[in-house]
């Protein structure tokens, strides 16, 4: 390691101020994509802010129709939460195949999101359940936040507050997981929502992306057989010493057949 300055945020509102005044201090939540990068020297903050331990952070609510997850919420809260497994039991079941659990019971959502890592789980339901990204600044919508490889529309110092997911009809999450780290080979995730049917990938590609062609074949009619010949361009999917695009664009098929099955 190399030296920097470890700050322990007494607020929110302190953790942003010390970003302001430090424009190479990053947010340290969970630590679990953020500690290897600092090990492999790929990240050189000057300062970590530390945002983990804030309690304003990991509430959980459900009111209105929308399920309202901190940022700060652990993968393991998410997953044995009685408000998340009633509002949303596929978002409580998708946190609980994240990696394993000690990642379970450090990483954070607002963590997997800002990072959004092309084979992560969470990126999949936020854009799968079309929810909204709420931050220290404004409210961005799950279709303008998730913008390719790594890439997200939170701006230098903008903090992710919490998530907000409106309370589907019916959804489900399929995915094939990496055999060593649990991340997503291909991950579907399917919302019957009030405006239609909704279907994201993760895994396959460079980034998290919306399955249109399999949208509208399933607004007709919400059965596997209705995906049968849906067109799904494969020509940027990831080949890798793991698996090549063809055979990742089979995955995505199985999962999402895999998810329709289990819709509830
Ligand atoms: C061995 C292993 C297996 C894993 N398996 C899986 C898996 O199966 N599925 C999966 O989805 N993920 C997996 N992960 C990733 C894991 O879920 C991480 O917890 C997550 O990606 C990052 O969350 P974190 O809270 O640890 O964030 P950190 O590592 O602390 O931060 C990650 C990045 O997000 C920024 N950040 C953190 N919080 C905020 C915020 N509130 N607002 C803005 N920016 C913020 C940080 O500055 C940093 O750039 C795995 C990780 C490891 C090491």
């Amino acid at each position: 390691m190399y030296a920097l300055t470890y700050v322990k945020a007494k607020s929110l509102g302190e953790a942003a101020k010390l970003l302001a005044a430090h424009p190479e201090a990053k947010l340290l939540a969970g630590g679990m994509t953020l500690l290897p990068t600092l090990k492999q020297r790929l990240a050189k903050p000057t300062h970590l802010v530390d945002i983990g331990h804030l309690a304003e952070l990991r509430k959980i609510a459900a009111k209105g129709g929308r399920l309202v997850v901190g940022a700060g919420a652990r993968h393991h809260d998410v997953a044995t939460s009685a408000v998340v497994r009633k509002a949303i039991p596929a978002l409580a079941a998708l946190a609980a195949e994240i990696g394993d659990p000690q990642i379970r019971n450090q990483g954070t959502i607002g963590g997997s999101v800002a990072n959004n890592d092309p084979a992560a789980d969470y990126p999949a339901a936020v854009l799968g359940l079309g929810a909204t990204v709420v931050t220290s600044r404004r409210e961005i919508a799950a279709d303008q936040y998730f913008q390719g490889l790594f890439a997200t529309a939170l701006e230098e110092g903008e903090i992710i507050q919490s998530i907000a997911f409106p309370v589907p009809k019916r959804a489900a999450y399929a995915k094939f997981h990496h055999p060593a780290s649990g991340y997503a080979m291909a991950g579907v995730f399917i919302a019957q929502t009030a405006g239609g049917v909704r279907v994201a990938v993760t895994g396959a590609g460079p980034g998290v992306f919306r399955w249109q062609e399999a949208e509208a074949a399933l607004a007709k009619r919400l059965k596997p057989a209705a995906l049968e010949g849906v067109k799904l361009d494969s020509s940027a999917f990831n080949s890798d010493i793991h698996a090549d695009a063809e055979y990742r664009a089979n995955l995505v098929r199985v999962m999402a057949s895999r998810a329709l099955a289990k819709l509830r």
